[in-house]
This record gives C-alpha cells, structure tokens and sequence, in this order.
C-alpha cells in the first residue's frame, strides 16, 4: 500500500489511481501512473543526504514489497543499503527469506535502523556495520564481518555511491575526484576481492552503474567515469568468474528519488524536474529497483552473466 502522504498527492493526479491498484510489487498496473509525478522542491542536505529527511519521501517497498521465497536461506552483503535503492533491496532480499549485512556510513544510523527494523520484522537477521568504504581496511573488514555473522556469503551487492554535481571542470577538486573514485570505483573493487574466496558456486555479485555511463550529463563528469568503469569492471569479471559458477552482474538505474540527489547529485535548481525527461515523464522510486536486484542474486537467472540490467523509465541505451 502507499503511504499516507503519497496516496493523498495522487488523489490529484489523472487519471484517477486508486490505492488498490498498488496493493504490491505484482499488481498490474500503468508504470506512467503508477508513481506520482513529483516535483520536488529545492532541498539541499550535507552528504550523506538522510531518506528521513528527503522530500518527498521515497518508496523503498516499506508497504508494497511482497517476497515469494525467492532468496531463501541466502546471505547477502548490501553497501549503502540504508537508504535509497540500497534500502529498497535489503528489504526485498529479507522477504524473499535472505539475512543480510547492511552497510552504510556512520552518519546514517537513523536510516539503516529503520531499515535493519524491517529486515527483523520479516524474520530475517539484520547486520549493522557502519564504515567509510572508501578506506581499503573497512573493506576488507565489512566481509569478514559478515562471513562471520552470517556464516557465509552469497550475495554482494555493490551499491554505494558518491555523486555531486559540479558546473565546470575548475570546480571538480581534486580531493572529489579522488573521493568519487574511491566511493565508487575502489571500493567495489576491495570489497569483491576480499568477498570472492568465500563465495561459494552459485553465488552472484551486483555492481550498480547508471545511465550515466553511457549518457553522461555535463554536470556529473567525475561521477559518470565511475559508472562507465563499474559497467566494464562488470564484464570483464563476469567471464573470469563465470567458470566458477559465480555470476556478477550489474543494474543501471535511471533518475531515482534518492537522498543522493538532493546531497549535490544535482544543482538544486534542477531537483523539481528531476526524471521528467525519461519516456515515462517521472522519476523512479526505489521500490522499482529491487526486483531487478532480486532477479539478478536468484538462481532463477542462473545464465545471466556479464549483464547490465537497465531500470531507468525507457531511456534508450547501447
Ligand atoms: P543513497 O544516497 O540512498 O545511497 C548511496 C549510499 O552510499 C548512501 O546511503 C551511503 O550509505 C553510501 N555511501 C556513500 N559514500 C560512502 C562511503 N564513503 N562509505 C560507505 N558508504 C558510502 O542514493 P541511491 O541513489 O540509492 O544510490 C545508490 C547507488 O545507485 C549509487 O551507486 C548511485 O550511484 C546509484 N545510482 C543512483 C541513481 C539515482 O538516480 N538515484 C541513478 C543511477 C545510479
Ligand atoms: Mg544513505
């Protein structure tokens, strides 16, 4: 069901969307109306932006999400997995029956609570791990902690990110190239190496690039680089561990309601016309991204390999 708050907006919104038609994750429904169109109001939060800040609130399957089983017994590790489409596959994971590690910064432990509440409340076990990704150590540390809380390692989902819009080049200091690098680029890579001897076959990796890798905005210049490297990082692991029997895939979002944006992901003056341009007309939710995530770690996609799986409201892509 949709909250409160979303469900009175939509009520404006033609054609009419009644909250039944949303009732979960399966409900068949018009993806252009399935969503308000939101246009939010010039924000700016110190990054790391809160979702308990964020406005409007976004859709992370709080009330929507409905598992069928399709993770059971799975042990997951999900970077970023506090808010945003992190949030939204961690919840998604621990109803389709996986325990999972969550990581996030120390900033944001009002975000992951809440989340690692939802995990419990689906009966799954949730592991808090605070830490900067963007120290190797705390990398290597995160799996270790994980392998040992949850008795093993399954499934790593590479998802956190750093992005802050810059007009100019000039402006793109050199300590924001290197910290976007190390967010995005580096840590994925710590974080795989040290994973990779303790996955077992069948075991699957998801690396979170973005539209921006193939369509870069001129604002996101240091940002897209990172994406357009997770996607060819993707490809090429993918077939050295394919033999291994584990998969590594990647999902590339579109413009999705996120703290991430209204942090410096965007100029401010930009943020109410945030994801009008896709084919669609609006932004994504997070909601939207985790069965993408789902599919990806199931064994139901077990000849799915090397893949970037595009969830970004019809936006063309090679
Ligand atoms: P988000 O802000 O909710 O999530 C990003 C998370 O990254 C934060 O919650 C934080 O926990 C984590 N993070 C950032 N720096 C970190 C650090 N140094 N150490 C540890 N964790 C750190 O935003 P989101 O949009 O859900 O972002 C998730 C992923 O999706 C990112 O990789 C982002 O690049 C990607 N993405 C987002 C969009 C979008 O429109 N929102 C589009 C394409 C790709
Ligand atoms: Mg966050």
């Amino acid at each position: 069901m949709l909250s409160m708050c979303m469900a009175g907006k939509l009520s404006a919104l033609k054609p009419m969307i009644r909250r039944s038609t949303m009732t979960d994750q399966y409900t068949f429904k018009n993806p252009v109306t399935a969503y308000e169109h939101i246009s939010p109001p010039k924000q700016s939060q110190p990054e790391p932006g809160l979702d308990a800040k964020l406005t409007p609130k976004s859709d992370l399957g709080e009330d929507t999400y409905r598992g069928t089983g399709r993770l059971e017994g799975r042990k997951a590790l999900v970077t970023g997995a506090d808010s945003g489409i992190g949030a939204a596959t961690a919840i998604a994971f621990a109803r389709e029956g996986a325990d999972v590690v969550l990581s996030y910064l120390p900033e944001e432990e009002e975000d992951a609570t809440r989340i690692a509440n939802l995990i419990e409340k689906a009966g799954r076990k949730a592991i808090k791990v605070p830490g900067d990704l963007k120290d190797s150590a705390t990398c290597r540390e995160l799996v270790d902690t994980a392998v040992r809380e949850l008795g093993g390692l399954d499934i790593l989902v590479n998802n956190a990110g750093k992005q802050v819009a810059q007009e100019d080049i000039g402006e793109i200091t050199d300590e924001q190239f290197d910290h976007t690098q190390k967010t995005n680029v580096y840590a994925m890579f710590w974080l795989t190496k040290a994973a990779v001897p303790h996955l077992p076959a069948g075991s699957t990796i998801i690396n979170t690039t973005s539209i921006q890798a193939y369509n870069p905005s001129p604002t996101l210049v240091d940002y897209a680089t990172t994406k357009a490297s997770i996607n060819n990082f993707t490809k090429g692991l993918a077939q050295q561990l394919a033999p291994k029997g584990i998969r590594v895939n990647a999902v590339a979002p579109g413009p999705i309601w996120t703290p991430l944006q209204p942090s410096s992901g965007q100029p401010v003056e930009a943020l109410p016309e945030f994801g009008k341009d896709t084919p669609l007309g609006r932004a994504g939710q997070p909601a939207e991204l985790a069965p993408a995530y789902v599919f990806l770690a199931s064994a139901e996609s077990s000849y799915v390999v090397g893949e970037t799986l595009n969830v970004n409201g019809g936006s063309p892509t090679p």
